[in-house]
């Protein structure tokens, strides 16, 4: 059932393509068509103007008629007609109606007029104008290929000359539209290897393009998790290096003003003791989750800086800013309302934040200013835990 499903569009794509192969190659036939029957009939026409030359030529009342033709297939150009999935069919037949008109034509004029010409040799010529190029399958070409050799065979016997080259000009027909079949069926199969290898050759970029797609999108989800914490999925101490070298690399262009935030969990050690470790993990996951929400707050960016330790880094925020953060943190963490019997502090979990904000001039200044924001969460552990701590080194 797939398989056929498969296959289905495939063919008809195939078919699809051929026809407008094919229309392309009988609107260049009809253009170079007009151009030789135009070129024939100003030729026969000058020639019957020259009286002098006394050339009465028979074909000339059919010429104009082939004129009139060639110049109305011109005019129609094939190759505009869009080729679709509901016309094809329809299409087909009007395809095979142009060489099977042309030979059949070929192989009247010998009943009409066998003096100008040598109808051999113009019969040939059509089936070698139309059936190397056209791509078409032999249930296409032969029956149109026989019925004009048979008419072409007929009208040679009103064509003086002996018995034994009348039999010779049929064999010679025979043979002719024998190669012009087998020609037809080798370009039609050698057409067909290549379109399907063209096919082929598509899907397999497709599937290559879609397997580098994924492999994009794995590569870019192995970025993420490589820099994101599990248990908090806050930033890990890796982004934070990498975040702080391209901090580093932004402020060689201009300079900031850089504010870090130090968040440390009081008495975890003690929590960890009385609830056990998981529950630890629980309050931690909590604790980074209302992290992540001020970060996307205030566009600033947060991470897990190791243990119950988490770091935040704004940019270009003034001081009331900064300390309305750190306020936040502090209070929100306190109305989670974590029960902590052991602390020392209070009955419930509480952060110690120490802070600062710093006019980053040289590149060794965001060192200086962890530095500093450290500091301050030591101040604030030494002074009752808590609370925050502020510096503003903005004009030091
Ligand atoms: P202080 O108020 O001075 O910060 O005291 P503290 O107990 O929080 O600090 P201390 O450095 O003495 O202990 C930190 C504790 O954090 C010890 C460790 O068991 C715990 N901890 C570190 N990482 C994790 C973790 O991933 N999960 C859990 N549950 N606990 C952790
Ligand atoms: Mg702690
Ligand atoms: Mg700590």
């Amino acid at each position: 059932m797939n398989s056929e499903h498969k296959e289905e569009p495939s063919a008809l794509h195939l078919e699809i393509e051929r026809l407008k192969h094919n229309l392309k190659i009988i609107s260049m036939m009809n253009k170079i068509n007009l151009i030789v029957l135009l070129s024939t009939f100003i030729t026969i026409y000058t020639l019957e103007i020259v009286s002098v030359l006394q050339f009465a030529s028979p074909l000339y009342p059919y010429s104009l008629s082939l004129v009139v033709i060639s110049i109305y297939l011109y005019l129609l150009d094939i190759k505009k007609f869009a080729v679709t999935e509901k016309n094809y069919k329809r299409l087909k037949v009007l395809i095979y109606f142009y060489p099977a008109f042309f030979l059949n034509l070929a192989a009247l004029l010998p009943i009409m007029n066998h003096y100008f010409y040598n109808p051999i040799l113009l019969y040939s010529l059509i089936i070698f104008s139309y059936c190397p190029f056209l791509i078409s399958k032999s249930k296409e070409i032969v029956p149109s290929l026989c019925i004009s050799a048979v008419i072409l065979f007929i009208g040679l016997m009103n064509q003086d000359g002996n018995q034994y080259l009348y039999y010779l000009q049929g064999i010679y027909l025979l043979a002719l539209i024998s190669i012009a079949g087998l020609v037809s069926r080798s370009i039609y199969h050698a057409y067909i290897r290549a379109q399907k290898f063209h096919l082929e050759m598509g899907q397999e970029v497709y599937q290559l393009k879609r397997l580098t797609e994924l492999l994009n999108e794995a590569n870019r989800q192995l970025q993420q998790e490589a820099n994101l914490d599990p248990l908090t999925n806050l930033y890990n101490r890796r982004a934070y290096n990498n975040y702080i070298i391209e901090l580093q690399k932004r402020l060689i262009k201009s300079t900031h003003t850089i504010s870090v935030i130090m968040v440390d969990v009081d008495c975890f050690k003690l929590y960890n003791d009385t609830y056990g470790h998981s529950k630890g993990d629980n309050v931690l996951r909590t604790i980074g989750s209302l992290l992540h929400d001020v970060s996307v707050e205030y566009s600033c960016f947060a991470a897990r800086f190791g243990g119950e330790e988490f770091v935040l880094i704004v940019s270009n925020e003034p001081e009331d800013v900064v300390q309305k953060i750190c306020y936040q943190i502090q209070q929100s963490v306190y109305e989670l309302h974590i029960q902590h019997e052991s602390s020392t502090i209070d009955t419930v979990v509480t952060v110690s934040i120490g802070a600062c904000t710093k006019l980053i001039e040289d590149i060794n200044e965001i060192n200086e200013c962890i530095s500093e924001a450290d500091a301050a969460l030591y101040f604030v552990k030494q002074n009752g835990r808590n609370s925050f701590e502020y510096k503003n080194k903005m004009h030091v």
